[in-house]
């Protein structure tokens, strides 16, 4: 039998994960400048979390999470998103007893939707978060689009554009799905079928269509900025207020809703142009009920998720440096039995010393070692042959210079190191 990973997953070999390690190196380097602190929920949760967090009438929990019964009978989930676990976490931890905010983030969290594989679009992909709980402040809002933006510089990504709107609050909103509402109901006819579907019960939903037709219609829909009260109003001034002060350029675009039930006011999306359909590297809001609704405080929060094969692919598509893999400082080829016990041993000794080494361990001639050690980003290779042996030294090869050095077994390390 010919064993496939499942469709829609992706392998990290290791000759390709130093990528990845790159990507994270800088995003926990700039979450430190940021006070923000690592948290790590379960793969798994109850499905009932996501349910009631992300909304039943979501695409998400409507028809794209992976769901099944575990031994014991009860209803499992594996993570459709990252919020809601991390809101679960803060409930249950009663993180909310100490002085806010709380900051944290996520870190390559294996996020499962059952959707149709295509490029930028899995059924297990990974993701970057930060969640901000306890702060109202639309300078949190900022602060996340300014870590985001921030990540992205630092890999060098070019050519984003960040998209914000305000989605309104319980006490605006529904006057806008009202208005939404009416005017979809003039196009039903014309709509799709899931957004004939969606928009009784989710009206804000339709205005995030992929379908052309639905895009062609929604573009003379309402506007919800028109709607906002005072207090969302405020809120979305204060945030463009705090992205001028900092030079971050924005679009104000009213067709940013998010896929998600959770959101209020702030929404945001940071998209590129170097990606095919699935454009959104980043995207995230305030979800200010969030907390109370799965049995917490009334805690306002912020954050926002970023998917990391698309980053991936966005920076392989504009030819971003990368940094390489990690060189090895030393790579020791023993000619013959007895060299090459003394090489295992010397190979404890100097990695004991903290040097990065390897060695050969499929019993190859000097000249396949060499073939082999030049495929590698190696620094010296160490020759241990008899004569070597009986000098207590190895021949040093520096492979960027080509020249040949006998160094002593002692002196290895001071040697290598300068
Ligand atoms: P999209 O509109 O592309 O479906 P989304 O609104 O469903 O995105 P979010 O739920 O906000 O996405 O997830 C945050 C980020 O995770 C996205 O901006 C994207 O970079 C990434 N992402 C989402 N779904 C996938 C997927 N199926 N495969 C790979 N990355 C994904
Ligand atoms: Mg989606």
């Amino acid at each position: 039998m010919e064993l496939h990973a499942p469709k829609g997953t992706k392998d990290v070999t290791p000759k390709d994960s130093w990528r990845w390690q790159y990507i994270e190196g800088i995003i926990r380097d700039i979450c430190r400048k940021y006070c923000i602190y690592e948290a790590r929920t379960p793969v798994i949760e109850h499905t009932e979390l996501f349910a009631r967090g992300v909304g039943d009438t979501t695409d998400i929990v409507q028809k794209e999470m992976y769901t099944f019964l575990d031994k014991g009978e009860r209803s499992v989930t594996l993570k459709p998103e990252g919020t809601a676990g991390i809101v679960r976490m803060f409930v249950e931890n009663r993180l909310y007893n100490e002085a806010q905010p709380t900051k944290m983030y996520y870190l390559n969290a294996p996020i499962f939707r059952y959707e149709r594989p295509q490029a930028g679009r899995l059924r297990e992909h990974h993701q970057f978060g930060i969640e901000i709980f306890g702060a109202p402040l639309a300078s949190a809002d900022a602060e996340c689009i300014s870590l985001a933006l921030e990540i992205l510089s630092r890999l060098g990504v070019k050519e984003l554009e960040l998209h914000i709107n305000s989605i309104g609050c319980k006490h605006c909103r529904p006057l806008y799905n009202e208005k939404l509402v009416e005017f979809l109901t003039q196009h039903e006819h014309e709509l799709c079928e899931t957004c004939r579907d969606r928009m009784h019960k989710n009206p804000l939903r339709t205005l995030d269509c992929k379908e052309e037709k639905c895009r062609e219609i929604c573009a003379s829909a309402p506007i919800v900025l028109e709607s906002l009260c005072d207090e969302c109003s405020h809120h979305l001034d204060e945030l463009k207020s705090c992205l001028d002060a900092v030079g971050i350029p924005y679009v104000l675009d009213p067709h940013i809703v998010r896929g998600l039930d959770y959101y209020t006011k702030t929404v945001f999306e940071i998209i590129s142009n170097d990606l095919s359909a699935q454009n959104t590297v980043c995207g995230g809001g305030r979800y200010d009920g969030l907390v109370e609704q799965l049995g917490g405080p009334k805690t306002p929060a912020v954050g926002f998720g970023m998917g990391l094969e698309r980053l991936l692919l966005l920076l392989q598509n504009q030819g971003a440096h990368m940094g390489e893999p990690a060189s090895i400082d030393i790579y020791i080829a023993p000619i013959g039995d007895t060299a090459r016990m003394k090489a295992f041993e010397l190979a404890a000794f100097l990695r004991k010393q903290g040097l990065i080494v390897d060695i050969d361990h499929v019993g190859r001639s000097i000249k396949a070692q060499f073939k082999f050690a030049g495929k590698l980003n190696i620094r010296y290779v160490g020759i241990l042959g008899d004569s070597e042996l009986e000098m207590g030294a190895l021949k040093l090869k520096n492979m960027t210079s080509g020249q040949e050095e006998i160094v002593k077994f002692d002196n290895l390390f001071n040697y290598i190191k300068e």
